[in-house]
């Protein structure tokens, strides 16, 4: 990226129309985007769901190792993350960014080659947002609507004791992969030496280039398996086990031994002397997807190898709790697990 444009010399709304200037859409649903005072959307009998989430700059990211593109398929892909744990597909998005004069037309322009990269990937159309200048640092805005068949979005206040804890794919690696970065930078700063990733694409990429879902939804929906509450890993196991709990009114058991981990991340963690298990609990920014269902599903979701028990829900007078691998049980609080209590 040798070339810079000033922003201001396309103005605001040269540049709205340069960065939507290829927009395509991929679904019917979609009726008017980008160009007019609002969107229009006719989800054709099916409900519609609508999650937003705001990302700041030096608060959610850090640009010193979080490239643009990178970046803008990120704020992309967590908040259709947020759709698919409704149990809905993701079909529109609205993107709004304010960004300092540090920014050219080309930065933004390696931004939205990552934001319409995600959109190709999962089938969604771009169609508004909102720009702004910002006295300081880059902020994105990000709005995704999905649809769902009548009355099958998932909430997480509906789960029952007995109803087995499922979690798609595998844990702890985003937090590892931040914890790395964050190393590197630092080292960075003191030393000026470049940093070393060697070998560590997986946890990287996890923190970097996360992935939603949707394959996961696609798999129940064949399946034909409603879950009874879901939620979207993004600040740590512990956390948004604790949310289902909390708004279902149930306790819960996890099972150590059952926690999906890639052998990168383990060994990962062993070289810092982490354990796995407390990253995983706490790490965040997983983007799994956490859910329950009902026993009479069991035999449909051991057969996924995408998608591991991890526990059941109990009544709330049980408690929520941890069984360690070696059999102890621990109460599950929000930042991993209280040893005080055996
Ligand atoms: P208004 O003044 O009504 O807010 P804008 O000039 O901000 O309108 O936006 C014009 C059109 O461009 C709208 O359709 C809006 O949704 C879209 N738009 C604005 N900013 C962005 C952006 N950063 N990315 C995508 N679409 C945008
Ligand atoms: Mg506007």
């Amino acid at each position: 990226m040798d070339q810079r444009t000033e922003i201001a010399s396309m103005g605001e709304f040269g540049l709205i129309e340069h960065l939507t200037r290829n927009i395509q859409f991929q679904n019917a649903s979609t009726l008017l985007g980008v160009g007019d005072d609002g969107a229009v959307i006719d989800h054709l009998g099916r409900q519609t769901v609508v999650s937003t989430d705001l990302l700041m700059e030096g608060i959610h990211f850090d640009l010193s190792y979080t490239p643009l593109k990178h970046l803008g398929y990120k704020s992309v892909v967590v908040n259709l993350s947020d759709i698919y744990a409704m149990n809905a597909r993701p079909t529109q998005i609205l993107m709004s960014i304010a960004f300092s004069n540090r920014f050219s037309v080309e930065a933004l322009d390696e931004f939205y080659a990552g934001v319409y990269a995600a959109c190709e990937a999962y089938d969604v159309d771009l169609i508004g947002g909102d720009t702004s200048s910002s006295q300081k640092g880059f902020v994105i805005s990000v709005t995704a609507i999905g649809e769902v068949a009548p009355d099958k979005y998932v909430k997480r206040s509906t789960a029952k004791p007995n109803d087995l804890i499922c979690v798609s794919g595998e844990l702890g690696a985003a937090f590892l992969g931040l914890t790395l970065l964050e190393r590197e930078r630092k080292i960075f700063e003191e030393t000026g030496a470049q940093p070393d990733l060697e070998g560590q694409a997986h946890i990287v990429g996890k923190l970097l280039k996360p992935e939603a879902r949707k394959d996961i939804i696609e798999y129940l929906s064949e399946a034909e398996i409603l879950p009874t509450s879901m939620i979207d890993l993004s600040d740590g196991l512990s956390s948004d086990v604790l949310h289902i709990c909390k708004q279902s009114q149930t306790g819960c058991v996890l099972y150590e031994e059952k926690f999906p981990f890639h052998d990168d991340m383990k060994n990962f963690a062993y070289k810092l002397q982490l354990d796995p298990t407390a990253c995983a609990l706490s790490g965040g920014e997983d983007y799994e997807l956490l859910f329950t269902v009902a026993q009479a599903d069991y035999e449909k979701i051991a057969s996924n190898p995408a998608i591991s028990i991890i526990g059941y829900m109990t009544p709330e007078s049980e408690g929520k709790n941890i069984i360690t691998r070696a059999g102890n049980k621990h109460e599950l609080i929000a930042q991993g697990w209280n040893h005080a209590k055996s």
